[in-house]
């Protein structure tokens, strides 16, 4: 194992780094089970999105032409790709469709959480 401080190669079983003095021991064990909630954990929880139903349909409305409601809700890609093509007008026609899902509460944030919280 290796030391979490110094990265120096640490004998199995000592408590005590010997380059640095830092406590290696049960380090290991800690990161371990935090790796394993992170992968257990899910991506949509089932919980609402904790952004605002409120801004994601004024940015829409406003700026909805140019994806500035995707980059609010966390949709970095959405959002460029509709900024990239603000000129053809088409992001604008998405935006309204997104616009009515945003006041029915079902638009969606990066996480798959619906925005409902206004
Ligand atoms: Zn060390």
């Amino acid at each position: 194992m290796y030391c979490k401080t110094c990265g120096k190669e640490v004998k199995e079983g000592d408590i005590f780094c010997g380059y640095c003095g830092a406590r290696v021991d049960d380090q290991k064990e800690n990161n371990m089970s935090n790796d394993l909630n992170n992968i257990v954990r899910p991506i949509n929880d089932g919980s609402a999105s904790p952004r605002s139903r409120l801004i994601t349909f004024l940015l829409c409305f406003f700026l909805g032409g140019f994806g500035a409601h995707e980059f609010y809700v966390g949709k970095t890609g959405a959002g460029i790709l509709m900024l990239v093509f603000c000129w053809t007008g088409i992001p604008s026609i998405i935006a309204f469709i997104q616009w009515i899902m945003i006041i029915c509460g079902s638009f969606k944030d990066a996480e798959g959480r619906p925005i409902t919280m206004w």
